[in-house]
């Protein structure tokens, strides 16, 4: 067991992650796993020690330029190359084209696409065009670009092992099982941190309690998005993507206890599920050894005594989630449309610009408005988030 890693997004949540793993892993296995690319944003202190402890030979970090109020292109990779004191075997690049070299670079034998945002779709593309395997936490590839995924794997021997613990979930129960016998997949939802708010105070709560998530420590869009379940919508298109499977055979069910993370539901009756504690660290782990597996230090599910809880989708508390899986049946550039104006809307909400609820009610403009593309291209998915995210910049409701 052993592989030589790249990793997308290294110093975000998912990609510290990541290098904690794979920490964890060389202490037991004699360091037979390599980081041999690391690409981040604008963290160049954390970048900087990334890279003294695990040495790759190509960093890649955002352009400056693609970053406001920065004077300088060049500026970050300047700081970079004083922070590592001019090291002769590693190299340096930035932006887009970076990002391309560090998915596609020919040691790795597996991308770990941890990118937040419309981003991360190319590279994914562009790890599979190159035969690389890609542990896929970036939930954009699938959502806006499904199809072009599916169509690069067709022609590949590369394979997309998600890092989202609902779909490792799931990938690992139909391992090995044959797909005419699956009746339907049951992703689980925690149901965020208003789960048992009363509904007439949604319009009031503040970022701070949406933040505050019961099970899961994640970045503040994801956490968002999990209050709305529109994370939950957008983990339904994944999950259509990933395992080729109709919507009408992807269920959603709330659980709170984070413990059960997908189900499969067999055509006799039969269902197999997957139970760990919640830590995004063993979805990491499984992607990194895949096939194999390697032993964790990580704390280990005691069933004894836990009470497992799970109900239906309940659509008043929830109105965003069924529009964004409606909008994955629509498919085209619909998703791409959603995902933008979620994004900016969510931002608008942690800015305190408009209320919680509001969230909900600009994306159903969006999907009322849209102008939709079918099979689309790159550049008419980045049109259609263009459009999206230009729409609900203005849209306005008051807070308070
Ligand atoms: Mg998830």
């Amino acid at each position: 067991m052993g592989k030589r890693i790249s990793i997308l997004g290294s110093t975000g949540s998912i990609g510290t992650q990541t290098l904690d793993v794979i920490r964890d892993l060389n202490r037991d296995l004699d360091n037979r796993f390599a980081v041999v690319a690391l690409a981040a944003g604008s963290n160049v202190d954390l970048l900087a020690s990334q890279v003294k402890e695990f040495k790759p030979h190509l960093i890649s970090i955002k352009k400056v330029q693609e970053l406001q109020s920065q004077p300088q292109d060049e500026h970050h990779i300047d700081l970079l190359w004083k922070k590592l004191g001019k090291p002769s075997n590693v190299e340096i690049l930035s932006g887009e084209d970076g990002l391309r070299e560090a998915a596609t670079l020919p040691e790795a034998d597996i991308v770990i696409n941890a990118l937040v945002g419309a981003v991360g779709l190319e590279p994914t593309l562009a790890a599979i065009k190159a035969g690389k395997d890609v542990g896929l936490a970036n939930k954009e590839s699938l959502v806006i670009g499904g199809h072009l995924v599916r169509e690069e794997l067709a022609g590949s021997s590369a394979q997309v092992i998600p890092i989202d613990s609902e779909h490792s979930a799931i990938y690992q129960l139909l391992r090995g099982t044959d797909p005419k016998g699956v009746a339907r997949i049951i992703l689980t939802a925690s149901g965020g941190a208003l789960r048992n708010r009363e509904l007439e105070e949604l319009d009031r709560v503040t970022p701070g309690e949406v933040l505050n998530h019961p099970n899961w420590h994640m970045g503040s869009r994801i956490t968002v998005d999990s209050a709305t379940l529109v994370n939950k919508g957008f983990e339904v298109i994944e999950a259509h993507w990933l395992f080729g499977m109709p919507y009408d055979k992807i269920e959603v069910l709330v659980h709170p206890q984070s413990i059960v993370h997908g189900l499969v539901e067999f055509k006799d009756g039969t269902i197999a599920s997957s139970l760990s504690y919640p830590d995004m660290r063993l979805p990491i782990q499984y992607a990194l050894t895949y096939p194999e597996r390697a032993k964790s230090s990580y704390p280990k599910l005691d069933l004894r005594g836990i009470e497992l809880l799970f109900d239906k989708v309940d659509h008043k508390r929830y109105p965003a989630f069924k529009l964004v899986v409606e909008a994955g049946k629509v498919g085209g550039t619909l998703p791409a449309a959603m995902n933008a104006a979620d994004e900016v809307l969510v931002e608008r909400f942690l800015t305190e610009e408009i209320p919680f609820t509001a969230i909900a009610q600009g994306l159903r403009e969006v999907f009322n408005g849209h102008k939709l593309v079918q099979e689309p291209a790159g550049e008419e998915i980045r049109e259609a988030d263009r459009r999206a995210r230009e729409y609900v910049k203005h849209f306005g409701i008051k807070n308070g």
